[in-house]
């Protein structure tokens, strides 16, 4: 099947909190302490409040880490090919914010693993449709565009439902979970079934981060590397 969750999930980190004067060191920090992929959180100020960073930042990036693309902008249809181009190995829109979700994972084609990603008021009934063509379920545990909220108690029940879509429809699709993950708490998280955790202020906000990092995979019930 394929579809089933990995006993281990992987962990992309968000460098949003990250020092970004000293971004080379921090990537090496978290590739050592054993990141999966580094996660670009990509917000264009009108899909949600803040903004960040985009393409010609995304390709500067120097790291061996896979990049994992998250964006939180709207009408991505014209815009994902800069993003291929930028280096994503992995690009993740919301469904929200495409009038035609299926014509954009159309464009992105087999080059990149595409995604789409669901806030929390939306229904995961909205990827149904679209799972022969995409490789990543992203179910936000949070509201897009700010960093420390706290994991939505719904989030359970909806990954849940996203599960039982993706062993439905038989394809080998990921299944995310973004916002909301601590240290504290990932272990539980981790036990809901998911084959990639997104964190972000969980291994830059406070104390060292390749410790932070080192104790997230741990929690995830990832082995010391
Ligand atoms: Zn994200």
């Amino acid at each position: 099947m394929g579809t089933a969750p990995s006993a281990e999930p992987q962990l992309s980190i968000v460098i949003t909190t990250a020092d970004w004067l000293h971004m080379g060191e921090e990537l090496a920090r978290i590739e050592d302490a054993g990141a999966d992929f580094v996660h670009i959180d990509v917000m264009d100020g009108c899909f949600c409040p803040q903004l960040t960073v985009g393409p010609p930042v995304i390709a500067a990036l120097k790291t061996r880490l896979r990049k994992d693309i998250h964006l939180m902008i709207e009408d991505p249809l014209e815009k994902v090919r800069a993003y291929v181009e930028a280096g994503a190995d992995m690009l993740t829109f919301h469904v929200e914010a495409a009038r035609h979700p299926h014509r954009v994972l159309q464009a992105l084609g087999p080059a990149v693993k595409r995604g789409i990603a669901l806030n929390p008021g939306t229904p995961v009934t909205a990827v149904e449709p679209l799972l022969d063509d995409l490789e990543l379920v992203l179910v936000l545990a949070v509201n897009p565009g700010w960093g420390g909220q706290r994991f939505a108690p719904s989030t359970e029940r909806r990954l849940a439902a996203a599960r039982e879509l993706i062993e439905r429809s038989g394809r080998t699709v990921m299944l995310g979970v973004d916002g909301g993950v601590t240290r504290e708490n990932v272990g539980s998280i981790a036990a809901m079934g998911v084959d990639l955790i997104v964190a972000g202020s969980a291994v830059f906000d406070g104390g060292d981060a390749a410790a932070n990092l080192r104790q997230l995979r741990a929690g995830a019930g990832r082995a010391a590397e």
